[in-house]
């Protein structure tokens, strides 16, 4: 029985021709690779390579289907001699043979083998009967991306094969559309920011801040906003392409001049008022960024006590404490530091205890789920409880219903953001508030 069920095993995931694994052993191994590559975080290419035998419906039409799956079986013997144990061969059925690459460290090694194993069909002539044929292989590539399934790695194997095809034969094709595509309106979408910082198309909204005992404004965070023809570009659009350009050094150092100035007016008009800003990573890597904080408090009479910076969790672990030695540089200039979004993840309850901040930000997540998730409200009310312990101010984050407001204040966080007190408005709207008592309705 056992050897029974060991032939019907055989038989179902085997082709008889060729005496390879059959489509469906493909279909079942890319769907195992892929789901066991998502746990492990592989960083090896998970790559399918697909090929058509060029020219092979004539030869089975012309010399019959004995001869014709002769030569397949041929084929087979060929490109299983050009693979390693890594690849997994399987006739997908007709002329189509299908390879699956696992652990291939660089996609140039997967091209590569895609090119060997072209050339082991096209160079060498096949026996049929008393006849050598010449064949070609059309040959496609497709590399999985982090989300995609079998499905449909397969599937863009087939259309890049296709596309090889649409050359003419022996041609291997990459499928690359989607990279490819991402990466061209990326690059587009960097031009368009370094013209907009030169035409002035970017502005800042500024989000009240308030004591949520008192309902005081007490600050607020400046939120940067791109005037693209007309259509206003919110930050998390377009920041990703700004660091990775490099623009967010000018971009960030214009975001804190022109927020300066302003709360520098305001505050004239005697509003005790403070400011937050965000910062990125590049921006506090960047050479001579704590010297361009001094210079710009000293040009715009901004007391130093008043500017809060904020920066993510990661900031603060990354980059080998390189970024925690220049916060601690700011901090020496007299200005706040603030962690924002805090218990998303990188910094733990215990690490606060290690870093110099003066604030937290807790992540509009966790206000979200106040009440309703009895381990975030846990979670939320020892985040503000350690907060007090160690001194450092607790402001929640993205409060936008009135219980939400009542629990935060139960716990005694101490201020609040989010739009039940306040959208982020444009400038003349916080001057609106100046006129007026400074307060909100809570
Ligand atoms: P953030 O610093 O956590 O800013 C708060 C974000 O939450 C803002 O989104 C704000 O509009 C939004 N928000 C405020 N209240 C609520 C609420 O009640 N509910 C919800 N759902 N959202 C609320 P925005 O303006 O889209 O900014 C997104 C992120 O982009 C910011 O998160 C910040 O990390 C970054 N960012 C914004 N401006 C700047 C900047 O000038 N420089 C840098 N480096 N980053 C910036
Ligand atoms: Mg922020
Ligand atoms: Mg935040």
């Amino acid at each position: 029985q056992v050897a029974l069920q060991d032939e019907v095993q055989h038989l179902t995931f085997h082709d008889g021709v060729t005496g390879l694994p059959n489509r469906s052993y493909l279909e079942q191994r890319a769907g195992d690779v892929l789901a066991h590559r998502a746990i492990n975080e592989d960083t090896d290419e998970i790559a399918v390579i697909f090929l058509d035998l060029d020219g092979f419906t004539a030869v089975n039409d012309s010399a019959g289907h004995v001869r014709g799956d002769h030569l397949l079986a041929q084929a087979a013997r060929r490109l299983r001699g050009e693979l390693d144990s890594s690849s997994t061969l399987a006739r997908w059925g007709g002329d189509e043979f299908a390879v699956l690459v696992e652990g291939s460290a660089r996609a140039q090694r997967v091209v590569d083998l895609a090119e060997r194993l072209g050339r082991t069909i096209a160079l060498e002539p096949f026996q049929v009967a008393d006849r050598e044929i010449l064949l070609t292989a059309s040959i496609g590539v497709a590399f999985a991306e982090p989300t995609t399934d079998s499905g449909e790695l397969l599937r863009n194997a087939d259309v890049a094969m296709t596309r090889a095809k649409e050359r003419g034969a022996g041609h291997v094709e990459v499928y690359a559309a989607h990279m490819h595509d991402t990466v061209v309106s990326r690059l587009e979408l960097q031009a368009r920011l370094r013209e907009a910082l030169v035409e002035g198309a970017f502005f800042l909204e500024y989000q009240p801040i308030v004591d949520l005992e008192s309902s005081q404004v007490t600050s607020v965070e400046a939120l940067v906003r791109w005037d693209r023809d007309g259509r206003t570009v919110g930050p998390d659009e377009f920041l990703g392409a700004a660091e990775e350009s490099g623009l967010i050094v000018p971009l960030g150092e214009w975001i804190l001049r022109e927020a300066c100035e302003k709360v520098a007016v305001w505050r004239v008009s005697d509003w005790d008022i403070g400011l937050s800003v965000n910062l990125s990573v590049k921006q506090v890597m960047s050479p001579r960024f704590v010297s361009t904080v001094a210079g710009i408090l000293a040009e715009t009479g901004l007391p130093e006590e008043v500017l809060t910076l904020e920066v993510d969790e990661e900031v603060l672990l990354g980059e080998g404490g390189e970024a925690v030695t220049r916060l601690a540089e700011l901090r020496e200039l007299g200005v706040q530091l603030a962690i924002d979004d805090y218990g998303m993840g990188y910094a733990s309850l215990a690490h606060l205890r290690e870093l110099s901040v003066d604030a937290i930000k807790i992540d509009p997540s966790f206000t979200a789920d106040l009440g309703r998730d009895d381990t975030v409200t846990l979670l939320t009310h020892t985040i503000i409880q350690l907060g007090r312990d160690l001194g450092v101010e607790v402001v929640a984050e993205g409060i936008e219903r009135p219980e939400q407001l009542e629990q935060l204040r139960s716990m005694h966080c101490d201020r609040g953001q989010g739009f039940l007190v306040a959208r982020p408005m444009a400038a003349a709207g916080m001057e609106a508030l100046v006129g007026g008592e400074a307060g909100v309705n809570l």
